[in-house]
């Protein structure tokens, strides 16, 4: 049985590269019938952050992501799943490889370990413990008990170790590298590289998939399991995110968290749509798929080795692929939350949305754009009006409200006759009337098709917003917008 987990330290919220990770880990569970398991990894007190742990889940539930078990969820038999309530047994895995002399006591002070450092990198040498309490006895221990001390695993000094990884194959580390590194803090709490070895294998983690940052950590996950005599889980290091430019994304390539992106009006099952590209691809290539289609098809043999490219215009762009396949009433639901004006007044909100989305990328955007629909506009776009609000206008605007109160059926093609009629009697190019219409009603330049958007608004509204905007182009009172 495939058991794989997921395991964010609370330490802010879900960014990108958690929420990928978190991604694949969920499609390989699905993929094998399997299990996810989220656990929330707080070994270190200093860094957690009130409400993260919360915020995570949020961010794992809007990418679409459930998990079978976690601290949420009934114990399934191998709770708790937050890592500082299983301190017990990570206390007694510690007691025991001290019994047996797999690690030991250290009573090196911070100052002597600065010291000892720096004398290293006077020679050139990599900083690295010298062990030199490995040779303490235990009466020599047994002497110094209530000092400040730290435990360390006993690590070989020689050979290699081979991370067996599913994604990039045989990854080997000199053991010389690796020093007696600390397992258990001067108050006898886990480190991280601790905890997770034992965590995983209590948990029956068939397998671990995490960020390649991690793979340094692994031969020291796996150092404690042969301590601990542990069956090591199957290994799988996901390639890096990287911006388009090579280099570690950060804030500057735009927003980070899961949570900025809802915010910003991205279409959150878009936003998971590309995430699980950043290193897998279906086998046909195709782009647009979603969590459950993904998890059909998914394998980490299809997961590439080399830095995922993470490119917000692309997101952008997949945000406006969702926007306009998914039902139009599924989209009028997430857009709600993002407007600002009431809807009590003006057409049909949900034929709005069908008028509006083709031009809309985000969310936020399609909220701006169905603004005019249901709040006339106060002030105009400045480059319309320079363009098209002219001396000549406000007569024209008068002479179509006019003709259109008079216009038998409102519909599309009816407005379009009367558009040309009236170009071919005044002389002009039916341009010359479409733009100032469209500012007029809208105080826009671009917007849906101009037919469409007069029949929606109806005859009513639209007659009243050419008046006033002739009259405030009369009376030099055109107020101009960004
Ligand atoms: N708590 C670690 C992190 O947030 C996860 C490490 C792991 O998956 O083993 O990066």
């Amino acid at each position: 049985m495939v058991r794989v987990r997921y395991a964010p330290s609370p330490t802010g919220t879900l960014h990108i590269g958690g929420g990928r990770t978190a991604l694949f880990n969920y499609l390989f569970a699905r993929r094998y019938d399997g299990r996810l398991i989220l656990r929330i990894e707080d070994t270190d007190e200093t860094r957690k952050i009130p409400g993260s742990e919360e915020a995570m889940m949020r961010g794992l539930r809007s990418l679409g992501i459930v998990w079978d078990e976690g601290p949420d969820t009934p114990d399934a038999g191998f709770g708790p799943y937050r890592v500082s309530e299983r301190l017990a047994r990570h206390r007694e895995a510690a007691d025991r490889l001290l019994a047996e002399h797999k690690a030991y006591r250290c009573f090196c002070t911070p100052e002597e370990l600065a010291e000892e450092r720096k004398a290293r990198q006077a020679q050139g040498l990599p900083p690295r413990y010298s062990g030199r309490c490995r040779s303490l006895s235990e009466d020599q221990v047994r002497a110094r008990v209530g000092e400040r001390s730290v435990v360390r695993l006993k690590v070989p000094g020689d050979g290699e170790t081979v991370v067996h990884d599913l994604i990039r194959g045989d990854v080997r580390f000199g053991n010389r590298i690796f020093d007696d590194f600390v397992i258990m803090k001067p108050d006898y709490t886990p480190v991280y590289n601790f905890a997770v070895a034992i965590d995983d294998h209590d948990m029956k983690i068939t397998h671990v998939i995490r960020g390649e940052e991690h793979l340094p950590n692994t031969p020291k996950q796996m150092f404690v399991m042969e301590a601990l005599r542990m069956e090591p889980p199957q290994f799988a290091h996901l390639p890096m995110i990287l911006a388009p430019d090579r280099s570690k994304v950060s804030k500057r390539h735009g927003a980070t968290s899961v949570e900025e992106y809802r915010d910003q009006g991205i279409i959150l099952p878009a936003l998971a749509n590309y995430l699980l590209l950043l290193g897998w691809s279906p086998p046909d290539g195709r782009e647009i798929l979603t969590v459950d289609e993904a998890a059909q098809e998914f394998s980490l043999e299809r997961v590439q080795r080399t830095g995922a490219i993470y490119d917000q215009k692309k997101l952008e762009w997949m945000s406006h692929q969702y926007m306009t396949r998914l039902a139009v009433e599924t989209i009028a639901e997430m857009v709600k939350p993002f407007i600002d004006y009431g809807l009590d007044t003006g057409p049909d909100f949900v034929d709005v949305v069908a008028l509006s989305r083709e031009r809309a990328y985000t969310l936020t955007q399609l909220a701006e754009q169905m603004r005019f629909f249901f709040e006339p506009p106060d002030r105009y776009e400045a480059k319309g009006v320079n363009k098209h609000f002219n001396p000549g206008t406000a007569a024209r605007l008068r002479l179509l409200a006019e003709r259109l109160l008079d216009l038998k059926t409102w519909d599309h093609d009816s407005l379009t006759g009367l558009y040309d009629q009236s170009a071919e009697s005044l002389g002009v190019k039916r341009a010359e009337l479409i733009h100032p219409t469209r500012l007029a009603v809208s105080g826009r330049t671009v917007g849906p098709g101009l037919f469409d958007v007069l029949e929606l608004l109806g005859r009513d509204a639209v007659t009243e917003r050419l008046r006033a905007a002739a009259d405030r182009i009369e009376s030099g009172q055109v107020v101009m917008a960004e």
